[in-house]
């Protein structure tokens, strides 16, 4: 079996959520799986990294921005790489360029192409666990772009499709999909399935739980997205056909 393993910001906030979420992916590694994990910024990093630079100026340069945004998700994927290397397990840290996440010109709203090179492919024969960069490409021009705010599910669901993963899964701060955010709902109902369709609705509507591109490579390439908690047990809710 091959997986992706996305975690966000929450589910890497501190130290011990960043071994927390190394460990799952330790495990299932040794299970004999191959795992990409996709990280996110910690916690509010890439907010505090938009406020910082409109310190400079009301209206930054979208090139510049996307170099800068794109540093949260970098030094996740390093401290990833770390922990999961604390844990007895080999692991190699990729950006999204080194990886070859090619994507279309728009500078913070990228729209993801393709996968270029075998990078991720020659670190999964070595046997090691690769970590990547989520909500970041390179442009045609070698620059890098992101993906939109919540493109980090987009950078997972494209590599599961793109390296025909079995499985996308998205750990975040809640138990699944609900038919309303549970956070302002206390009555929303739990999907424990849910059609692509469906969900794309919903991504489209505001549900941030999942970036909307990413339903939309999800239903093109056939990817079963798994949407589940980093902080409570329970298999999630299933985004698939
Ligand atoms: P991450 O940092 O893991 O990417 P996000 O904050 O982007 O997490 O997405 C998870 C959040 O999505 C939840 O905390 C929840 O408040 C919100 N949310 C909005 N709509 C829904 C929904 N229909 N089902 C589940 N969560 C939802
Ligand atoms: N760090 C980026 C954001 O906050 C991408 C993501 O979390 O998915 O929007
Ligand atoms: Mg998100």
């Amino acid at each position: 079996m091959r997986i992706v393993q996305k975690f966000g910001g929450t589910s890497l906030m501190d130290t011990q959520r960043i071994l927390t979420a190394a460990g799952r992916a330790v495990r299932l590694a040794r299970q004999a799986d191959q795992v990409v994990v996709v990280v996110s910024a910690q916690g509010h990093t890439t907010d505090q990294l938009v406020a910082q630079a409109r310190e400079l100026t009301e209206q930054p340069s979208p090139r510049e921005m996307d170099a800068y945004l794109s540093a949260g998700e970098q030094m996740s994927a390093g401290l990833m790489a770390m922990a999961i290397q604390s844990l007895g397990c080999d692991a190699v840290s990729l950006t999204g360029w080194q990886a070859g996440l090619r994507t279309d010109e728009t500078y913070g709203n990228a729209r993801v192409l393709g996968l270029m090179g075998r990078r991720i492919e020659e670190v999964l024969e070595q046997g090691k666990i690769v970590v990547v960069t989520g909500f970041q490409g390179i442009n045609d021009r070698g620059d890098i772009t992101t993906l939109g705010r919540g493109g980090s599910d987009t950078t997972a669901v494209a590599l599961a499709a793109f390296l025909k993963a079995d499985l996308c899964q998205i750990y975040t701060d809640v138990d699944g999909v609900y038919d309303a955010d549970p956070r302002k709902f206390p009555d929303a109902v739990k999907y424990e399935r849910i059609g692509y369709d469906a969900m794309l609705e919903l991504a489209r509507q505001g549900a941030q739980v999942l970036h909307d591109r990413s339903v939309e490579l999800g239903k093109q390439y056939k990817v079963p997205i798994q949407v589940l908690s980093s902080f409570r047990p329970g298999d999630g809710t299933l985004v698939s056909d």
